[in-house]
């Protein structure tokens, strides 16, 4: 959430190029690409970025795609509670009267899956199948990062995280699964393990639209699930496919593919920093002070998250599985 706020503010900088160049100082974000028209709704902001093809923003959680199809709707990634998916419904129902068929979880984290809840049973949830077995295994209620959020916003969601029970997909793809809804071609692609052992993007070939979930964002990525060498490989693979946009779960909508290499960069000078400093016997709580990531701030202007402590645990664990293989 902080993320995206800072990011709009590095957007709103960037529309003023010739203000910028005149001042000294930092140089702003370059401008992205911006939506073809913008509808608000009482909770969600449905950004068109091409004919049904919409990004809602503003809600609890993650940010949502909306495909409108020729006789129904499919939402990928539905917000932390079946509340605020509720919300997002009717919001939805300013830009389409179709009924919603089709729910697509990019992957397990609460705040792209949590809002399961809200849909009827005859509503087609799809993930992968990591996805599926770790909703319903790992106890995702009392883990992070959904204990966190929790703590932190026990205020401002209480009410609406109290109906909160994680519901797992009810279809799930491996590798890819290719949906036709009339003209529309929908493809749900597994490109590797990343950002979670099971991210599934969403790709539109004719709209050249890709939803990455948190695969990448607009900012740096939550990291206490990843899986580091392989999700530099999976975002070249992204990279690989033929896209214009790219429609992320958290920030700024993109076309630029050097801001997936800023990812990859990023993510291969955290391996290889953390793996020298963990060689030197060093807890984990000290490597987080060690580490100097300051080479990659100019690529996450206006402010770079910081590798948090569940990221380097996870870097941590990772390097001891990546040793044990
Ligand atoms: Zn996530």
């Amino acid at each position: 959430m902080r993320n995206r706020v800072t990011l709009a503010i590095g957007f709103v900088l960037a529309g003023l190029p010739v203000l910028a160049a005149a001042q000294p100082g930092p140089v702003a974000t370059p401008a992205g690409p911006q939506p073809l028209a913008v509808t608000k709704g009482s909770e969600y902001t449905l950004e068109k970025w091409a004919d049904g093809v919409y990004l809602a923003t503003g809600g609890t959680g993650s940010q949502s795609c909306v495909i409108v199809n020729d006789q129904d709707v499919l939402l990928f990634d539905v917000g932390t509670t079946p509340g605020g998916a509720r919300a997002l419904l009717e919001d939805v129902k300013l830009v389409s009267d179709k009924p919603v068929r089709t729910v697509v979880n990019s992957h397990f984290h609460y705040d792209h899956a949590f809002g399961n809840g809200a849909f009827s049973p005859d509503v087609q949830i799809i993930g992968h199948r990591f996805t599926q077995t770790a909703i319903k295994t790992f106890d995702t209620l009392h883990r992070e990062p959904y204990q966190s959020w929790i703590n932190r916003a026990q205020d401002r969601n209480l009410e609406r995280s109290k109906e909160i029970v994680p519901i797992a997909p009810t279809v799930t793809l491996d590798k890819s699964l290719v949906l036709k809804k009339g003209n529309r071609e929908i493809r749900l692609l597994f490109l590797g393990r990343g950002h979670t052992a099971g991210d599934v993007v969403l790709f539109l070939p004719k709209e050249r639209i890709v939803c990455s979930g948190d695969l990448i964002e607009g900012g740096i990525s939550y990291m206490g699930d990843g899986y580091f060498d392989e999700w530099v490989t999976t975002l070249e693979a992204m990279k690989q496919l033929d896209w214009a946009v790219c429609l992320p779960g958290h920030g700024r909508p993109f076309s630029d593919k050097a801001h997936v290499t800023a990812l990859q960069s990023y993510l291969t000078d955290v391996i290889d920093q953390v793996a020298r400093i963990r060689a030197q016997n060093v807890p984990a709580e000290e490597a987080l002070k060690r580490l100097d990531l300051s080479a990659h701030e100019k690529n996450w202007l206006p402010r770079m998250r910081p590798l948090d402590m569940r990221g380097m645990r996870r870097i941590y664990q990772w390097l001891e599985e990546r040793a044990a293989r």
